[in-house]
């Protein structure tokens, strides 16, 4: 098996220097691309590698960054940004990405500066990542150091500025434009789209952003090909994800494997299977804002598209599983409560309806729901669902919420009728 991404992590090591990565083929794509390609040259072979953003909403990248205007009469500066500000809950890839490859992610960002000709690079972290801060701050001295980074790189007339920034620590940080508020020291919600980032983004100039995973593909496309790269996947979308899982699994992990790895294999053969003692209920297939899947879909391949069939999202392809033991109604209180907690507060029905909807499940939970309250609850998922908010936040708060009234029913309405938790 193939792990481009990972084959330069040991897990609880020290990531290698610049020297270490260099030996190992690291800034191979780099040297091509600048001494052998032009900026459209970069930006087809990731086209044709049919990478998608591995954020969460697998937004085809070489066209997102077609959209970038170019040449000569092209507004200046141009910046990309790395979106490291990983909140989702259950997902930590872009954590151990960056701990232990951080060079591979500033090759990405250096290539995707090159193809859209961005003058300046921001890495925005999340706060509570502060290894990952350490390692990458060396690691930019190092390729400062190397002529990777600063004026005329490697001899060529491009020239990039690179800054880590440390995010303000809240989950709506990691959208797009209002991370781009936050690092213009606005307070952080999100801007009206379109205009989209790559057209007018950071101080109004065309702006990239782009997930630390996406990014860190982008040096093995440029080095190994497009073709190479799709190959490595078992699915139309390219290359290979980073998967995870946490729950009652005999072993939490995350492992690189090809693009449209089915769950069950995930499951069983990397994650161990579940804990003796206990059974599957449903998983999360990509963090908290997405809809539940159930053992009924164990053979669905972990892609964009397979995902999004089975009725759910492929979101981070970190899955939450829960298990036999556990309510569903008090895992959606505690979910429900840290999306109420993080919405930023802008519009009516998020900053209102949230609240409302963790102040329903944990009267249910608590034994004092209403035979109503579901109605209610079904209410909300189509009152905060898309198209009724500012941003996405509260309508990925409802897929979980959604899902759960579909497959978990009973476990709300024997909350109801007995007047308390089942589980406890
Ligand atoms: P989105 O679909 O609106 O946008 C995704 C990307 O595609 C953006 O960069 C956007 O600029 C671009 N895009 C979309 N449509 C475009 C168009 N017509 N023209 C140009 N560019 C376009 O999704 P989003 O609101 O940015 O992100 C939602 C996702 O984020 C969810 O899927 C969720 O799973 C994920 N998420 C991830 C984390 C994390 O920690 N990784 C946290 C929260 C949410």
């Amino acid at each position: 098996m193939i792990t481009p991404l990972t084959q330069n992590i040991t897990p609880n090591r020290e990531p290698p220097d610049l020297k270490q990565y260099a030996q190992a083929g690291g800034y191979q794509g780099l040297q091509r691309a600048i001494k052998t390609l032009t900026p459209q040259e970069v930006l087809q072979e990731v086209k044709e590698s049919n990478l998608r953003g591995r954020g969460g909403a697998g937004f085809p990248t070489g066209k997102k960054w077609s959209f970038v205007p170019m040449g000569d009469d092209a507004p200046r500066p141009k910046y990309l940004v790395a979106n490291a500000d990983e909140m989702e809950p259950g997902t930590f890839k872009d954590r151990l990405l960056m701990e232990g490859d951080p060079h591979q992610l500033l090759e990405g960002m250096i290539l995707a500066s090159y193809a859209i000709q961005a003058e300046v690079a921001y890495i925005f972290l999340r706060a509570e990542y502060r290894l990952a801060a350490q390692r990458l701050k060396k690691a930019i001295a190092e390729a400062y150091e190397m002529n990777y980074l600063g004026k005329n790189l490697l001899g060529s007339a491009f020239s990039l500025e690179l800054h880590l920034h440390t995010s303000a620590g809240r989950y709506i940080c990691g959208e797009e434009t209002a991370l781009l508020n936050a690092l213009e020291g606005k307070r952080a919600i999100p801007r009206a789209k379109p205009p989209y980032p790559q057209v007018s983004g950071l101080w109004g100039q065309p702006t990239v952003v782009n997930n630390v995973e996406t990014l860190c593909n982008v040096p093995h496309i440029i080095a190994r090909g497009a073709a190479w790269y799709q190959n490595l996947s078992r699915s139309e979308d390219g290359g290979t994800k980073f998967y995870g899982a946490s729950g009652r699994v005999k072993h939490p992990g995350a492992w690189e494997l090809p693009m449209g790895t089915p769950i069950r294999e995930i499951l069983e053969e990397h994650a161990g299977g579940m804990k003796d003692g206990f059974q599957l209920r449903g998983l999360l297939p990509g963090g908290a804002s997405t809809d539940f899947l159930t053992e009924e879909h164990l053979d669905v391949p972990m892609d964009y598209d397979s995902v999004q069939s089975a009725g759910s999202r492929l979101g981070t392809g970190t899955m939450i599983i829960l298990d036999d033991r556990t309510c569903p109604v008090g895992m959606l209180c505690n979910l429900e409560h840290f999306f109420a907690q993080e919405s930023c507060g802008w519009c009516t029905p998020c900053r209102d309806g949230l609240p409302w909807v963790e102040k329903i499940l944990l009267g249910i939970e608590q034994g004092q729901g209403q035979p109503e309250d579901l109605d209610y609850l079904t209410m909300h998922t189509r009152l905060l669902g898309p198209g009724h908010t500012f941003c996405a936040h509260a309508p990925g708060a409802m897929e979980p919420l959604q899902s759960a009234l579909k497959y978990f029913r009973a476990d709300f309405e024997q909350h109801i009728h007995h007047q308390r938790c089942p589980f406890k």
